[in-house]
């Protein structure tokens, strides 16, 4: 079992040693803090808590990073596991560190596990949106890499998710940010869990080959030293194994079994300064031969990481070849400990964020390599402020304009869950939908079969033009629904006061005409326009009513002359061009968004009326339904409309066919014929004879439908003389 003494006393080695002159007391003080607060807690292995502050202290201090790095280290699980608060940080350690503390509790809460590759990039991206400053990313690290040299007291399914989110984030944020050692010690440590059987058969393989290896690897470092020596080049030179996941990765990617793979030695050759990288790379080239075209100079053109060094590839007596990376000591230090190297180095006082990050943008951005654009931004997110990433409750990460509210998020999951939306939840507490979203948040839309749809403040709080354009489309077409019931409605009202019949509107030649001096392609159009308000139903129905009521007069005189003069029922062949909507015709409105009332539920075969409401179109309740009983109401009657089921069998209703014909005896006779073997219900047939040889026919008839009527009409435009027909009033 480890010790606080050991762990405590390891941490301060690494202080003095990577940090020196620093403020040890202030440091105890946090070691006191977070001990007191976690005293209650263990680790898995059954050991006091607070070695894993203090692993994670050292691990940052080893980083080389500063003070306040360390402080929020140490109590980096401080506000998430007591009950330790940001004010009570702040109070002893000062705002920097609270701040830091905070932002890795965030990158704590935050749940970055996701199957999707595709959301990968996302996930690292809003990581570092989280950490407003490197250091929170840096110390998160540090605790993961912690947590994985420790994952052998964790459950087996908690080290696969574990080593799976330090595969899919940690390791490639740790290479990003340059740091070499610790993505190599993550990928190996994941790979022990991930790929247990290939990591145990990598790790016997080299220590059967240990001793050879050893002798290998001494042999050629004592040649390269020896001949530096010689030159008067100082120099630290050493050879390595290569890690065991680049291994790994090697044989996966060829093939190869390990003995089988070349190339997984490395000799590393620090020198002072960049010309002696050029002599002592001369000096290699002239002690092994030289394999072609695996020469890269990282010095004159640095990796988008930052990292620098001269790598070659050469073959010694022993025909094994090798790999020498070549650089000085300060391009070690960057590539060891990445952006973290940057506070080793730095002069003066910097804050530790926006500042040092303009430094590694500065380096990234002469170069050219598309990676290093990449890289550059994924910094830029935090910098420049402009996107925030936020997840749904399964963890899918969306990423919205900064400044997004809930609707916007709403949105972007869908325009049905942004209409559909009556509130937010906004890390499991309900928020107003006008809530500013930050990064990491976890956002829940709370919506409703009921719900009325988006509101018009909506387009001022949204932030995304995404919201934007859904909410107005939304009113564009709920609108149009909404408007087309009551615009027809005030349209017909007005009609029925100026004693107008409906049935004009729908008769042939006038309807069309009448269309025409409106404006409108149809009368759907028309209703859209009144009920929007851009036209009103007086003046509409104004600018036709000359030409109806001339229309009435011609025809009922035409009619006076043929038959005594009767009153006609309502126009049934209205009734012809209506469509259902959810099995239910409404008479008089065609097309309407239909619902049916939750008070009664009609099922089709009940009596059912239907009541216009505002905005949701027709709302179909049973005859005998308390809620229809308004209908009797004088003031509400207008908006209770009659109302059948499509599949019903409809009554017979009549219709009246207008024929024309060249005069001749016997044709009256011939259509009746036509008419009984069609078994036509006849209501009246007569006709009239023209001045000019010519004839008109009139025929008043029951059918069921429309294909009844048509196919009547057909067998009518059979009979001999007969030369055209129309529908007719009845
Ligand atoms: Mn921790």
């Amino acid at each position: 079992m480890e010790t606080f003494e050991e762990h405590y006393a390891s941490m301060r080695t690494a202080i003095e040693k990577h940090m020196p002159g620093v403020d040890m007391a202030l440091i105890d003080r946090a070691v006191e803090y977070a001990n007191r607060k976690h005293q209650y807690q263990k680790r898995k292995d059954g050991s006091p808590y607070i070695i894993h502050p203090l692993a994670v202290a050292q691990i940052v201090a080893e980083m080389g990073l500063d003070l306040d790095a360390v402080l929020s280290a140490l109590l980096h699980d401080c506000i998430e596991d007591t009950d330790a608060s940001h004010e009570d940080i702040e109070k002893i350690f000062g705002t920097t560190v609270a701040e830091l503390v905070e932002g890795v509790t965030k990158l704590t809460r935050a749940n970055f596990s996701t199957s999707e590759q595709a959301q990968m990039e996302n996930l690292r991206k809003m990581f570092m949106a989280m950490s407003k400053d490197i250091r929170v990313v840096l110390v998160k690290i540090a605790d993961r890499l912690h947590n994985m040299r420790t994952m052998q007291y964790q459950t087996p399914a908690k080290q696969i998710s574990k080593c799976r989110e330090t595969m899919d984030i940690y390791a490639p944020l740790a290479h990003r940010l340059g740091m070499q050692r610790i993505k190599w010690e993550l990928e190996d440590l994941s790979l022990r869990y991930l790929a247990p059987k290939e990591y145990d058969e990598i790790m016997s393989y080299l220590q059967a080959h240990q001793e050879q290896d050893e002798v290998f690897m001494r042999t050629i470092q004592e040649r390269i030293s020896q001949r530096l020596t010689a030159v008067g080049i100082p120099n630290k030179t050493y050879g390595r194994i290569k890690h065991v996941y680049s291994i790994y990765r090697k044989m996966q990617a060829q093939g190869k079994t390990i003995d089988e793979l070349y190339d997984i030695y490395a000799f590393r050759c620090i020198v002072d300064t960049i010309p002696d990288c050029y002599n002592v790379l001369g000096h290699v080239h002239d002690l092994f031969n030289l394999v072609p075209g695996r020469f890269k100079d990282y010095i004159s053109t640095p990796k988008p990481n930052m990292y620098q060094s001269l790598h070659t590839t050469v073959i010694g007596s022993q025909g094994i070849p090798f790999e020498v990376q070549i650089r000085t000591w300060e391009m070690h230090h960057t590539a060891e400990y990445g952006v973290a190297a940057h506070w080793k180095y730095k002069q003066g006082t910097g804050d530790g964020s926006e500042k040092d990050f303009e430094w590694v943008r500065r380096l990234l951005e002469t170069q050219q390599d598309s990676d290093a654009e990449e890289f550059v931004q994924s910094l830029k997110i935090d910098m420049f402020d402009d996107e925030v990433f936020v997840c749904t409750p399964k963890g899918r990460i969306v990423s919205l304009p900064a400044g997004s509210t809930p609707i916007d998020f709403a949105y972007a999951i869908h325009s049905g869950v942004g209409n559909a939306m009556i509130g937010a939840k906004i890390n499991n507490r309900i928020a107003n939908i006008d809530a500013k979203l930050r990064n990491g948040d976890i956002v829940e839309v709370l919506t409703s079969k009921s719900a009325k749809g988006p509101s018009r403040d909506w387009l001022t709080i949204c932030k995304s033009n995404q919201a934007r354009t859904k909410i107005k489309q939304w009113f564009k077409k709920e609108k149009r629904e909404e408007n087309i019931v009551h615009g027809r409605s005030s349209f017909e009202s007005e009609m029925k006061r100026m004693a107008l019949p409906l049935t004009a509107l729908t008769d042939g030649d006038l309807e069309d005409h009448l269309l025409k001096k409106l404006g409108f392609d149809n009368w759907d159009d028309l209703y859209a326009a009144i009920g929007y308000g851009g036209l009103t139903a007086t003046k509409a129905v104004g600018r036709i009513r000359d030409d109806i009521t001339k229309a009435v007069k011609a025809q009922s005189a035409e009619k006076q002359q043929l038959s005594p003069l009767r009153t006609t029922p309502e126009d049934p062949a209205a009734k012809l061009n209506r469509h259902a909507v959810n099995g239910v015709i409404v008479e008089d409105i065609d097309s309407c968004m239909i619902k049916f009332a939750k008070c009664c539920a009609p099922v089709p075969g009940d009596a059912i009326v239907g009541f216009i409401t505002k905005g949701f179109g027709v709302s179909i309740h049973r005859a005998d339904c308390p809620n229809a009983q308004g209908r009797e109401d004088p003031k509400q009657a207008a908006r209770w409309v009659r109302v059948r089921w499509a599949g019903e069998e409809e009554q017979p209703f009549e219709t009246t066919l207008e024929l024309d014909a060249i005069t001749r005896d016997g044709l009256l006779l011939d259509l009746a014929t036509v008419m009984t073997t069609a078994r036509a219900r006849v209501k009246e047939l007569y006709g009239k004879d023209l001045p000019n040889g010519r004839s008109t026919f009139t025929v008043r008839f029951e059918v069921k439908n429309v294909s009844e009527l048509e196919s009547i009409r057909k067998k009518l435009l059979n009979v001999r003389d007969v030369t055209g027909s129309r529908r007719g009033q009845n």
